[in-house]
């Protein structure tokens, strides 16, 4: 049999692994601290979740959704973003009717069928968080700091924020600006890439962030959107700016920073670290007001991102290794093993060799696992009820009595 990986997918070990845990670890202390829970969703969904909340049209569901068949022929995806199932918990579970706001937060692998590349596997891991229930800019402002404290905790340099409103569904306000849009496109349609000839009819609002060079001078030309959203939206979105100002929140606006899905509304937003470059994100959000309707319940007023960790994690400094804890060195395999245990108990790590090599080799061993301090436990040392203690740090021996083990603990 010849053992392979699933293509688009790796395993995550070592000094990357570090990488993971590192925002991770973060993420799990700061966001409780602004009250949001965590939530582990399901790997699968019923296609017609996200067939459903981000549209046929969508390059998502038209060639990127991961499916399976079940064995009854039903079609499931391997959930390709975190939203839309927890919109599915709160529905099912008719969590808003107990709740004025819900905050969550996840962290997890989703999934996507494309032609992988560097950076982008068929497998991904993204932490992202959601809030619910709250239509003022408070809520756009409360995740952005949390995003920020995320970034400084985690030791990412140079946070900023780009930052757009796209409007609301009344008339006067992003429908309008769409058949303006539209119009302009019309006029420069020959110089359009292929999929935005397309676009320009089926999602038009994606054309100002396609990558194509020449679509980019187009976009440069377009109307902006900020400036055309009817007044609602545009006051909104000053108190927003406001919040941010007075928080000293770094940010840019970024007309061309679009969702393509008429669910969203207002506020858009992506982060950014000096760590990266200005050219890409390192995560996004944006207002959702619209998905509840969309699968038919009562509108709930939303707002989320999500961040990709695989990236992400590229940024990071590169993790120190740090000597830690103990390693036994002896013969005696039962002292060692009653040694090993009661370091352990005590809350250290503690390592030994399982093949009870030479001291020698025993001692290369410990090197090689980084142990802060060896415990020698020779012949002399257990006749006489001692440990002698290395510093692999600064190569000084002590010999000790063994009740006093405990003062070489870390605390
Ligand atoms: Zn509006
Ligand atoms: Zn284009």
């Amino acid at each position: 049999m010849k053992l392979k990986i699933v293509k688009g997918t790796r395993d995550i070990r070592n000094e990357e692994l570090v990488r993971f845990q590192i925002i991770e670890k973060s993420a799990e202390k700061i966001f409780p601290l602004y009250g949001y829970n965590e939530i582990r969703n399901p790997i699968m969904e019923r296609t017609e979740l996200f067939a459903h909340g981000v549209g046929e049209e969508t390059d998502i569901v038209g060639k990127e959704m991961f499916l399976l068949e079940d064995r009854r022929k039903r079609s499931l995806a391997l959930r390709p973003e975190g939203t839309a199932q927890i919109v599915r918990n709160i529905i099912t579970n008719d969590l808003m009717k107990q709740n004025k706001t819900l905050k969550y937060y996840y962290m997890g692998p989703m999934f996507r069928y494309e032609q992988p590349q560097k950076g982008r596997y068929r497998q991904f891991h993204q932490i992202g968080a959601e809030y619910f229930g709250v239509e003022t800019p408070d809520a756009d402002l409360e995740l952005i700091l949390m995003l920020r404290h995320l970034f400084n905790d985690v030791n990412l340099k140079g946070v900023a924020f780009q930052l757009n409103s796209i409007g609301c569904l009344k008339p006067n306000c992003r429908p309008q600006f769409k058949s303006n849009l539209v119009q302009f496109l019309k006029d420069n349609q020959h110089n359009l890439c292929e999929d935005c000839q397309k676009r320009m009819t089926t999602n038009p609002l994606r054309v100002l962030d396609c990558k194509n060079e020449k679509c980019i001078q187009i976009a440069d030309g377009a109307p902006k959107i900020y400036e055309k959203i009817c007044d609602e939206c545009a006051a909104n979105f000053k108190d927003l700016q406001n919040l941010l100002e007075r928080h000293n929140v770094k940010y840019e606006l970024n007309e061309k920073l679009v969702r393509g899905l008429d669910y969203y509304s207002r506020t858009v937003f992506e982060v950014y670290s000096s760590n990266l470059g200005a050219q890409s994100a390192a995560g996004g959000g944006g207002r959702y007001d619209g998905l509840f309707d969309i699968y038919g319940a009562k509108t709930v007023p939303a707002i989320g991102f999500a961040l990709g960790l695989d990236r992400l994690t590229m940024l990071l400094d590169k993790p120190k290794p740090k000597s830690e804890g103990f390693f036994v060195i002896g013969a005696n395999q039962e002292a060692v093993i009653k040694l090993v245990s009661e370091v352990r108990e005590n809350g250290q790590k503690c390592l030994y060799d399982p093949h009870f090599a030479s001291m020698k080799s025993q001692f290369r061993q410990a090197n090689k696992a980084m142990a802060k301090k060896v415990l020698i436990l020779g012949e002399e040392e257990i006749k006489n009820n001692q440990i002698a203690v290395k510093n692999m740090g600064t190569s000084e021996q002590i010999t000790i009595s063994t009740d006093q083990l405990n003062h070489q603990f870390d605390n």
